[in-house]
């Protein structure tokens, strides 16, 4: 037998974390490591917040699950914060990212279903995105290295250039129920959504009765320097899927909707088991509590700034690795010169520098720190990165 006990999907690497302090991680043999990846923009308040671990601690005392056949008191509470500070109306909370997107999925459609039109179910998605990795949602992307073997996928879905607006508007027929999009892509490399991208699909939704359907999985939850991404493109979405950073380490989602949007998700259309138990609902409770708090949202857009312009002023000194920065907040974006490649260079990193980052597409390194960082953790992954880049050679191209 030579397959591992533990499905070995993943390429794990050499770090074997046993402990976690603020922005730090603790190897088995006592290694330290600089966290500027946040279990891939999850651990927003770092590990080991002294607040979200004590309502963890103290909830799973009182009472940890209980069926969605009672009434939740917890799952109200935190419901009402959601809405009150977003655009929705109503939430249902998953356990993971890839759920929310399906929650996402299925309320975009059964809002046409409602409407009378049932024959509006095609979602139009986009070029590197990532929407997780259940049979629907590896069917939203058209990378091909998750579906690959996977076939036949759930039909339903156009793929169309992401920023391309012009393009998007040409995909709409008949059989349109609206538009998944995420306004930062993450996996696929940091790439933003412009204004007018976001805006123009917006307005198009508007006129065609459709569903804009935005997977802030990633970029939601503060990363970007406010509650959600979209904030900052002045438009709203009719249907959101948030993840990651909602439970600051706690499996935990939330598919957000309009009142609108969620017209036809009544009595048994949906559910889950664990979503929403009383456990989840402490740490989502206990991670908007900081969150909401005065100047910390302030505090993600000051850091952010000064991230981006450390790492702006890093390039010239190594222009021959760096290219250029992207994001927004603090969901960075490193773009790689080749031939360079960020999966080596990240590695390298790890590895000589006890720097933890994630690679991502079109050979960009993620910069995604916990939210409460602070200068004096710039300052050591600036110091740590240009070593890296100073004594890094890349792999031979043979
Ligand atoms: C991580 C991610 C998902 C999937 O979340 P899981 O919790 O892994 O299922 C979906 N969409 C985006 C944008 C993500 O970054």
């Amino acid at each position: 037998m030579t397959i591992t006990p533990l499905m070995p999907v993943y390429p794990r690497c050499d770090v074997r974390p046993v402990r976690g302090e603020g922005c730090y991680l603790i190897g088995e043999n006592g290694e330290r490591y600089l966290d500027f990846a946040s279990g891939i923009a999850v651990n927003c308040l770092g590990h080991g917040h002294p607040h979200l671990t004590k309502a963890v601690q103290e909830q799973a005392a009182t009472l940890m699950h209980v069926s969605n056949l009672y009434g939740s008191p917890q799952g109200e509470k935190l419901a009402k914060r959601i809405v009150d500070h977003s655009f929705a109306d109503t939430v249902f909370f998953t356990n993971s990212g890839a759920e929310a997107v399906e929650c996402a999925i299925k309320t975009a459609r059964r809002y046409h279903h409602a409407e009378g039109n049932p024959q509006r179910h095609d979602l139009i998605t986009f070029n590197s995105a990532f929407h997780g990795r259940t049979l629907g949602t590896i069917s939203a992307t058209n990378q091909a290295k998750m579906r690959d073997g996977f076939e036949p996928l759930l039909p339903g879905f156009k793929y169309c250039d992401f920023n391309d607006l012009d393009a998007a508007l040409a995909m709409i027929d008949e059989n349109t129920a609206g538009f998944l999009v995420e306004p930062v892509q993450g996996e696929g490399g940091i790439r933003v959504a412009s204004d007018e991208f976001l805006k123009g699909l917006r307005k198009a939704c508007d006129e065609h009765g459709l569903m804009l359907v935005l997977d802030e999985v990633q970029c939601g939850y503060g990363r970007t320097g406010t509650y959600f991404a979209h904030e900052q493109y002045g438009i709203e979405p009719d249907i959101l899927a948030s993840a990651k950073g909602i439970g600051g380490g706690f499996p935990l989602g939330a598919c957000l909707a309009t009142e609108k949007a969620a017209k036809g998700m009544v009595f048994g259309t949906h559910g889950s088991t664990y979503g929403g138990n009383p456990l989840a609902m402490a740490a989502g409770e206990a991670v908007l509590d900081v969150m909401l708090e005065d100047g910390f949202l302030d505090h993600v857009k000051a850091m952010g700034e000064r991230l981006r312009s450390t790492l702006e002023q890093m390039i010239p000194n190594h222009d021959h690795l760096f290219d250029s920065v992207r994001g927004k907040g603090l969901m960075l974006g490193l773009k790689l010169k080749e031939p360079a490649v960020a999966r080596d260079f990240m590695g390298f990193a790890r590895e000589h520098h006890g720097l933890l980052l994630v690679a991502a597409g079109e050979n960009v390194l993620r910069i995604l720190p916990p939210l409460v960082i602070e200068e004096k953790h710039i300052s050591e992954f600036a110091e740590k990165l240009s070593d890296a880049a100073r004594v890094y050679s890349p792999p031979a191209d043979d």
